[in-house]
């Protein structure tokens, strides 16, 4: 036989229907699942309060219950609804709504709804991700009007105790729940939960206390960010009627393609030109970087597709100092047309040159194109 009714709630026998909301509210929160994952009774103690609520909520029942007891109820077709609700999460639900147990949406302490967040874009360049910047942003949010600062009311007249809740901010509405009715609050409609109306409506907002305008923001935009990375500025969205929070604006950062390099993570890749004789006898190329540009040595021997590394010429990675290298893929100049002296010169170089001129330790260059096709593979 189930615990007794009042018992379960810590509720004197001759409690009003307020007390017993409150001794319900209260047991509610403390077995939520949120708070009392550890529990394992919990579930069942929750329920075990939701059959008492339900028993004293209603006043026929009440009277039954309290001539007849448990059995009285049972006997007489009552079954507590708790048992139809597979889930906890549910059962709560049904009682407090979408809200929750800690929302205030139901017996009563409304809350208001907090302001829409916004979305805007920006594009920035390599050099940006680079050093960081910082971006004006110009977009249109609803915010407090100016004319009545918030209020509503035209200025100069009053602001009177709403109509429709009478000054309370909230309404109640009785919702059908498996539980049979539950009193449900919600917020006025008509003042946002203010509970006061302007009596002449300000003519700038129509009373709304709110209208569009333009804003104007410096946004900063941290070094190594990524494309298609958002920012959130907390509080720079829409502002909310009935003095709820604001939202938040959110950033995407757009990083424009560069004709210069590739972005891989936190390196930049790049390609540099050199003549056939240089890479044959060896030297120093000139590569462009981000800031300008670098020498780095070329290897006697140098290789169509070797890459030389100008380290620490990458990018930040965000949050951190230490930048990625800049690769530079060597790209091997065959000259297309040649001069009657050049061609003479180099049919005697070639004349001299023999297999051991190419002969080289690494891997073949079959080998690599394997190695580069399964990498494209996978
Ligand atoms: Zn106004
Ligand atoms: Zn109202």
């Amino acid at each position: 036989m189930p615990r007794d009714a009042y018992e379960v709630l810590g509720l004197a026998r001759d409690a009003d229907e307020q007390q017993i909301k409150k001794a319900f509210r209260r047991l509610a929160r403390e077995l939520h699942p949120d708070v009392n994952s550890e529990d394992p009774e919990a579930a069942e103690k929750f329920k075990e309060a939701a059959e008492a609520y339900e028993i004293l909520s209603d006043p026929e029942r009440r009277a039954t219950y309290d001539r007849y007891g448990h059995e009285g109820l049972r006997s007489g077709g009552y079954r507590p609804s708790s048992e139809a609700f597979g889930s906890l999460g549910d059962l709560f639900n049904a009682f407090f709504g979408e809200g929750g147990v800690f929302g205030g949406e139901a017996f009563g302490g409304a809350r208001p709804a907090r302001g829409g967040d916004i979305a805007i874009a920006v594009e920035i360049g390599l050099a940006e991700v680079l050093a960081g910047s910082t971006v004006s942003v110009s977009y249109e949010a609803i915010s407090r009007c100016e004319r009545c600062h918030g209020n509503g009311a035209e200025p100069g007249t009053p602001i009177v105790a709403c109509p429709r809740c009478s000054g309370a901010g909230r309404l109640e509405a009785v919702a059908r729940t498996p539980f049979g009715q539950v009193l449900q609050t919600v917020v006025c409609d008509r003042c946002h939960g203010e509970g006061r109306v302007a009596r002449q409506p300000c003519a700038g907002c129509s009373g709304a206390g709110l209208r569009r305008t333009p804003q104007v923001l410096e946004v900063r935009i941290p070094p190594g960010i990524d494309d298609g990375q958002r920012i959130r500025v907390a509080g720079r969205g829409n502002a909310a009627a009935g003095g709820g929070a604001p939202g938040d604006l959110y950033v995407q950062v757009h990083v424009r393609g560069d004709e210069r390099f590739v972005r891989d993570g936190r390196d930049l890749v790049t390609v540099v030109d050199v003549p056939v004789t240089l890479a044959a006898l060896g030297g120093e190329v000139e590569v462009q970087t981000l800031e300008g540009a670098t020498t780095l040595k070329l290897a006697p021997g140098t290789q169509a597709g070797e890459e030389l590394r100008a380290r620490g010429a990458g990018l930040p990675e965000l949050g951190r100092s230490r930048r990625g290298d800049l690769r530079v893929f060597v790209n091997v100049l065959i000259p297309r047309h040649l001069s009657g002296e050049q061609r003479e010169l180099l049919e005697r170089l070639h004349a001299t040159l023999s297999a051991d001129n190419h002969a080289h330790g690494g891997e073949s260059v079959l080998l690599r194109l394997r190695r580069l096709l399964r990498h494209h593979a996978d």
